[in-house]
């Protein structure tokens, strides 16, 4: 039987992960008070510690990547949206700890009340994804389909994975967001938005920031073809698209993508396929066309969480997501008789989810217990009315 995961985080890796690393974050960011250091060995005690005297006062949320170290001590582990609404759905918890990334903390403050602060225990945690649009860029963007007469008939449709600003903009222009399992409603309601009465087949949707899930759920769900979506380039000038190829595109996607979900080749499928006889490739619709189109399955981190539980005895399966969760659901399901391997061979961790560590964990919440809120992440009132307006949207699609 194939070990279940063959794969070990190299020194970069590690220093990446910021087990090595100083108190002072990738964005320069410094701790004030003291981080403990990784070596205390005391640090489950004095979370644990925290977290008591906190008690209802505070709610920490786990996000799926996150390190075991971190989970451990969630009162409740989803993805990103999952998470937002748990923590509007505990009023009384007057601080929010979100383990996971910046954009995740932005809409949970959106989501939750004026009372309740957000904290994001280190603030390096971002989304290399989320960072690949910006709201000067998009403004640009919207200005340069405006040129080419097509802003009229785009409505934006934007990923959670993405900023307050994109979620915004997105409210103020008409759109929606989505999420990994919703996207393909999300289009349709798009495409359905016409403001002159046409037909949806005559709409364009601007799809923000994931390529990879907005072509895929476009040609795998829809029925629509490559030739469909054009790909607009911030880096270059009108997004590298003359203003026919704009005309003629159903699905304007951003070039944006996910640094751990783009690794994953039609490579890793093949050799894992070569390796474990009957495996079933399971990958997250942020990978790659074309390793989404040689998987058996494809889906959100809830719907890879929940096939495995429901799939049978002896099953084998290579997961295509990052590797904290498919570490934690390999350990979960090896009782079961179930095998789960990670679908590449190289470490895939996401670098940013894993600077929350449980140093960091500790620091806020012993914060917290001191009477100050540290990192506290807070999206501004105009960002979040329109930034509400588009999350509102996509919980009222059908
Ligand atoms: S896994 Fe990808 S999308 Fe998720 S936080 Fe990391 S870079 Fe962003």
């Amino acid at each position: 039987m194939t070990a279940p995961l063959d794969v070990q985080p190299t020194p970069l890796a590690l220093l990446l992960l910021g087990r090595e690393s100083d108190p002072k974050s990738e964005r320069g960011v410094e701790c004030p008070g003291d981080l403990p250091a990784p070596s205390d060995p005391d640090l489950v005690e004095r979370a644990r510690a925290a977290k008591a005297k906190l008690g209802e006062r505070v709610f920490v949320l786990g996000h799926h990547y996150q390190r075991d170290e971190v989970i451990d001590f969630a009162d409740v582990t989803g993805d990103s949206f999952k998470l937002a609404r748990d923590a509007a759905a505990r009023p009384e918890a007057e601080y929010i700890v979100f383990c996971g990334v910046h954009f995740m903390a932005e809409s949970a403050d959106i989501l939750t009340s004026e009372r309740q602060k957000v904290v994001l225990p280190d603030l390096a945690a971002g989304c290399s994804m989320a960072d690949m649009a910006t709201a000067e860029q998009v403004a640009e963007c919207w200005d340069v389909l405006t040129e080419a007469g097509v802003a009229d008939v785009t409505v934006p449709v934007s990923y959670m994975n993405s900023s307050a600003d994109i979620k915004a903009f997105t409210g103020r222009h008409g759109g929606t967001i989505c999420t990994s399992s919703n996207a393909r409603r999300a289009l349709e309601w798009a495409f359905g938005q016409r403001a002159d009465g046409a037909g949806p087949q005559d709409g364009k949707v601007l799809f923000l920031p994931d390529q990879h899930l907005g072509r895929n759920t476009a040609v795998r769900e829809m029925g629509m073809s490559l030739e469909d979506c054009v790909v607009y380039n911030p880096h270059k000038p009108g997004g590298g698209l003359t203003a026919q190829q704009l005309r003629d595109a159903r699905m304007i996607l951003w070039r944006g993508h996910c640094s751990v979900h783009g690794r994953f080749s039609l490579e890793s499928v093949r050799d894992v396929r070569e390796r474990i006889p009957g495996v079933n490739v399971l990958v997250h619709p942020e990978c790659k066309h074309e390793v989404v189109a040689a998987a058996d399955h494809v889906g959100s981190t809830e719907h890879i969480i929940k096939a495995l539980e429901a799939a049978p005895a002896g099953s084998k399966w290579a997961v295509g997501t990052e590797l904290n969760l498919v570490r934690r659901l390999a350990d979960r399901f090896a009782d079961e008789d179930k095998e789960v391997v990670f679908l590449d061979r190289t470490v895939c961790f996401c670098s940013t989810m894993n600077r929350i560590d449980l140093p960091h964990l500790v620091w806020a919440l012993e914060s917290l217990v001191d009477g100050k809120v540290v990192n506290r992440i807070e999206v501004d009132a105009e960002t979040e009315k329109f930034a509400k307006l588009a999350l509102e949207r996509m919980l009222a699609l059908p």
